[in-house]
């Protein structure tokens, strides 16, 4: 049995997923979740090397339409929702899970280490690449479909070593906001969820990542890390019938991390006062 919630919320519902590395990839939990309400997922991947990996996991949730694609790269973006097109006519929701900065951009002082080219590459795949697989999907999706990006709170407040990222992700939110008032008026729901640090491979790339899980936890109003299954069933909420009437919005699921002020009494609290 499915550890994921069962259901029918996505029976009939086709969509694409952008953003499966692997099995621990927050998009692949959407995925479970998604498959486990009924959906008919497309995944994409990005080159080669991941395919190894993805085209497993597609299986097990019964998926067979696997793509190439480089969200830099125009032509397989071109393919990619021309084979959705091909395949299933309409889609009715588009998950969008990718994002990437350079390492060097990823440690230290932000002013010091983010280059011209570093700034480019980070928010051309972390933000705009949302916008052109939304204006893509738009064109063959449902008029009661939706949409979900994935973003971090290092958009709002200072996060050591996220730099330029941040950066990345309030454009990546500020975009969603853009999108969503333009289909809005077609029905279709564009959100952002706003995860809590999670094991992943783009979370390794980021400097300190080890003290940022151990301080999440202490200081998060839950006192724990996020759990993926808590995202999984966000993005399954905003991208089904459950989430009519909720666009533009950026919903945190941190464990109440972003709420956060001053730290409650706990290990965080004590080891400050001793
Ligand atoms: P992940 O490494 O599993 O996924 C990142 C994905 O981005 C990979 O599938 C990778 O192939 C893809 N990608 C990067 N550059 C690409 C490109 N040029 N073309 C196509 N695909 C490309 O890591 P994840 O943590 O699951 O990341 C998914 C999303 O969640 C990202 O937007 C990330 O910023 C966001 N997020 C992650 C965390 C966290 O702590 N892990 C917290 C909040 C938000």
């Amino acid at each position: 049995m499915s550890e994921y919630p069962t259901g029918t919320l996505m029976a009939g519902k086709r969509g694409l997923i952008m953003g499966v590395a692997n099995k621990n990839s927050i998009a692949w939990a959407i995925a479970q979740q998604l498959a486990a309400q009924g959906a008919e997922i497309a995944f994409t991947y990005q080159g080669d090397k991941l395919l190894r990996r993805v085209k497993p996991l597609a299986e097990s949730v019964g998926s067979d339409v696997l793509l190439d694609c480089d969200v830099t790269n125009d032509d397989q973006m071109d393919a990619t929702f021309k084979a959705l097109a091909d395949r299933w006519g309409r889609i009715d929701f588009l998950v969008h899970a990718i994002a990437f900065a350079g390492k060097d951009q990823l440690s230290g002082s932000f002013v010091e280490s983010t280059t011209r080219d570093g700034f480019k590459s980070a928010l051309d795949i972390s933000a705009y690449s949302f916008v052109d697989a939304a204006r893509r999907a738009s064109e063959i999706m449902n008029d009661d479909g939706a949409m979900v990006t994935l973003t971090y709170l290092g958009s709002e407040r200072v996060v050591p070593n996220y730099n330029v990222m941040g950066v990345a992700k309030a454009a990546l939110e500020a975009c969603t906001r853009y999108i969503a008032a333009d289909l809005g008026p077609r029905g279709i729901r564009v959100n952002a969820i706003s995860a809590g640090p999670i094991k992943t491979l783009a979370a390794a790339g980021i400097g300190s990542g080890r003290h940022m899980f151990r301080f999440n936890k202490a200081a998060a109003a839950m006192q724990d890390n996020t759990d993926p299954k808590g995202v999984a069933g966000a993005a399954l909420y905003l991208l089904s019938e459950l989430g009519a009437s909720c666009t533009g919005e950026t919903h945190h699921v941190d464990g109440g991390f972003h709420a956060i002020g001053m730290p409650q009494e706990g290990p965080l609290r004590e080891s400050l006062e001793s």
